[in-house]
């Protein structure tokens, strides 16, 4: 008999077949940049800023040479923005000074970079450089929790469950499928189970203690 996460894995796959990162970018520059800005902010609004920051700053060697207080001129709705701006600057220097101004296609390099945690490099890791990798944002971290395929407090338990319930090849995809069903059915505050594919195997639309709000 197929097991839950299965079932919860098929159905996620069939409802969003054409998952895809939502940031807009077109190089590894761009989605470090791009991923950087998105922290406590919606994809929609660094959307918004990133065409004319990219037009400003077009790659690390440009970006390095700025002034943070110029670069804060551009991402001032994306909150937190004079330390963003300060990162940003910060990263692109050790980009040019490091890697020769390209993005370092290695987990543990793209942590170390200023304002680049370990969900970032995850994301980069994956979406620019095909790596397989389970970001865990507020998203992913909240359905994943609520399905029973992480029962865990932290992230950091929850990217390692979800390694283990989904595999290996599946990873990147899984991570986009979460995404989108905590962004159109599984919301924080109202999840829709009644309207939910999902609920017959989910943990918490079942009562289960496991599923966790
Ligand atoms: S059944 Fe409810 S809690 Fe479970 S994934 Fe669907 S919306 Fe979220």
């Amino acid at each position: 008999m197929a097991h839950a996460f299965d079932h919860i894995l098929a159905e996620l796959e069939r409802l969003y077949p054409d998952a895809k990162p939502a940031l807009h970018f077109r190089n590894p520059f761009e989605l470090l940049v791009a991923v950087i800005l998105s922290a406590q902010c919606t994809d929609v609004k660094v959307n918004a800023v990133t065409p004319a920051l990219f037009a400003a700053y077009p790659d690390a060697h440009a970006l390095a040479a700025a002034e943070p207080l110029e670069v804060e001129g551009y991402i001032r709705t994306c909150g937190l923005y004079h330390n963003k701006a300060k990162n940003l600057v910060a990263t692109a220097k050790t980009l040019v000074d490091s890697y020769g101004g390209e993005v370092p296609a290695d987990h543990e390099k793209l942590t170390q970079l200023p304002g680049v945690g370990r969900k970032t490099a995850n994301v980069v890791m994956s979406c620019a450089f095909g790596a397989d990798a389970i970001a865990v944002d507020t998203h992913v971290f909240r359905v994943s929790n609520r399905l029973g395929l992480a029962d865990a407090n932290d992230v950091l338990k929850t990217e390692q469950q979800l390694m283990r319930s989904i595999p290996r090849e599946k990873w990147s995809l899984a991570h986009h499928w979460i995404i989108f069903h905590g962004r159109r059915v599984c919301a924080a505050r109202k999840p829709d189970c009644a309207n939910c594919t999902l609920s017959a195997w989910c943990e918490y639309a079942q009562g289960n203690p496991k599923g966790k709000k």
